[in-house]
């Protein structure tokens, strides 16, 4: 079988075990953690991230797909203390993390090269380490898919036929941008089998996501927990439904959950839980609620739970 990049090297496809396919173990604006770093506190991150990983493995989980890329504060050398500590494998990519908003140092160089960057992560090796990306992110959100984010996309793309590394693609249903993100892959010759596109739990639009999954693509219902976006016994209703239409095989289930981000003063996150902006919000809700749910609601049974949370992400990294 085929192999995986991890932080800790290359692994069997076949020894992933159950994966969580997007988390974070620590999400931070990387230009004001490289200018201030004295306002960081990389210990408490750090505990932050096994506390939250150890949780996860104590149900099982074996590896957790992180999609940090540029600009939510990538640094692979973390994740490896974060793995090595934990026991629980972690697979890094290459990427652009941006609304729109590119570096002038990306804005006046062309595609091709933005692409050659991220092929350099995926066949050498990140931020001067042996540690390679397993897959590729971009991201489109409220402004849509911009002259930059669709830059971003393209380079993905080339990097994704020039390598065979699959795509992560984040998305923002409420603006509709996922069949945009699909056609731009598919313009530049992607594998749609090989990409995923996240977020599509934020909208209980049953039509819009099965639209997305007739092109060949994976669909993220991936953001349990953020109940701002949508909550939970609404994003359970339409897996509930994708899941009885038969698209077990085109579902990946997370929670986007970030053991520690600094979007917000650290006073925020009681204020969202009191407002009920987020709601247990963790590694573990997946398996807390959103699986005893599905499977009381007959519609996950354990094929249903070993094609989502092992097969998937297997067919997804590997082919
Ligand atoms: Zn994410």
């Amino acid at each position: 079988m085929p192999d995986v990049q991890t932080v800790q090297g290359a692994v069997d496809v076949g020894e992933l075990g159950l994966v969580l396919v997007h988390e974070h173990v620590r999400f931070r604006d990387e230009a004001v953690a490289d200018q201030w770093p004295g306002r960081y506190d990389e210990q408490l991150e750090l505990d932050a991230a096994l506390d939250a990983v150890g949780a996860a493995k104590d149900r099982g989980v074996q590896t957790i797909v992180d999609p940090t890329a540029m600009f939510g504060g990538r640094d692979v050398n973390f994740m490896k203390r974060v793995a090595d500590a934990s026991g629980v494998r972690i697979v890094a990519c290459t990427g652009i993390y941006s609304y729109d908003h590119l570096p002038h140092y990306f804005e006046n160089r062309d595609v091709d090269v933005m692409a050659d960057h991220f092929v350099e992560d995926i066949e050498n090796g990140i931020q001067g380490t042996g540690i390679r990306a397993a897959f590729l992110k971009c991201a489109a959100d409220a402004p849509g898919v911009t002259e930059h984010v669709e830059k971003i996309h393209r380079a993905v793309a080339r990097a994704s036929v020039q390598t065979g590394a699959p795509i992560m693609a984040h998305s923002m249903p409420a603006v509709g941008t996922g069949p945009r993100q699909v056609e731009i892959f598919e313009q530049e010759g992607v594998d749609l089998a090989r990409v995923q596109i996240a977020h599509c739990g934020d909208t209980d639009d049953v039509e819009y996501i099965e639209r997305l999954i007739d092109k060949g693509v994976y669909v993220g219902l991936d953001r349990y927990g953020l109940e701002m976006y949508l909550p939970i016994d609404t994003r359970n209703a339409t897996a509930a439904e994708l899941l009885r239409r038969g698209h077990a095989e085109r579902l990946m289930i997370s929670q986007d959950f970030c053991a520690t981000i600094d979007w917000f003063p650290p006073e925020a996150a009681e204020v969202f839980e009191s407002d009920g902006a987020i709601r247990n919000w963790s590694m573990t809700l997946v398996f807390d609620e959103v699986v005893p749910a599905l499977r009381e609601q007959g519609v996950m049974d354990d094929a249903a739970f070993q094609t989502i949370f092992v097969e998937n992400p297997r067919r997804w990294l590997a082919g």
